[in-house]
């Protein structure tokens, strides 16, 4: 199974966030996010953000440098 990774750098934000998260299962990946959002970013768990933050999942290790927003 691919390594699957989100990376803050590439939501729109006004911290400027730069963490990276990644994980073996897309449900380690998504209970991590999903608690990133909540402690960082003051979102609210819910439906809606889970399947916000899916959509930015992504293949492989995040990159080293910044990617472009
Ligand atoms: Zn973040």
């Amino acid at each position: 199974m691919p390594r699957k990774f989100i990376d803050c750098r590439e939501m729109p934000s006004e911290s400027n966030c730069s963490v990276a998260l990644s994980a073996d299962t897309d449900q380690e990946l998504l209970d991590a996010a999903v608690q990133h959002a909540v402690a960082v970013h003051t979102h609210q768990d819910s439906p809606e953000l889970r399947q916000e933050i899916k959509k930015h999942f992504k293949e492989g290790t995040p990159p080293v440098e910044r990617p472009r927003a």
